[in-house]
């Protein structure tokens, strides 16, 4: 848009747009300067192009009143409160959590019981050698290594 100054005497955009809703000038310009009618024509046209009664319908109004009004008469429940979504993540975080936790004391018992198993053969290998008669000893003296 171009602003025209006030020295050519040609109306502003300014006043064109006050014009456009019924508060502009009363000097009588428009009827005798074509130019700044031709402009007036061009910014009615576009208003008429973005007019918000084109852009927003009467049905569309009609259907969303009757959605508000058919949500507000619908009865309210304690559990709609609830923010479940929220809930739901610290359940799902606490079940992983939980799940892992149960994994890892699985791992550590089969480590536990490893190291039980290890400790009773080489238990029962002492006992083997304790429990050897003493008069066996002097036959191992025979196959010294
Ligand atoms: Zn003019």
């Amino acid at each position: 848009m171009n602003i025209v100054s006030a020295k050519s005497a040609h109306w502003t955009d300014e006043q064109l747009i006050d014009h456009l809703y019924g508060v502009g000038p009363t000097d009588g310009h428009l009827n005798q300067c074509d130019q700044c009618h031709s402009r007036l024509s061009a910014m009615e046209t576009r208003r008429q192009q973005f007019s918000p009664e084109e852009l927003v319908s009467d049905q569309f109004l009609a259907a969303q009143r009757r959605a508000i009004y058919a949500r507000m008469s619908k009865p309210h429940h304690w559990w709609q409160d609830v923010p479940v979504r929220r809930w739901a993540a610290a359940a799902a975080s606490i079940a992983v959590l939980s799940g892992s936790l149960t994994v890892y004391e699985m791992r550590q018992r089969e480590i536990a019981d490893a190291r039980a198993d290890a400790q009773l053969a080489q238990d029962v290998s002492q006992m083997s050698f304790e429990s050897e008669a003493q008069a066996t000893a002097p036959l191992h003296g025979l196959f010294v290594e």
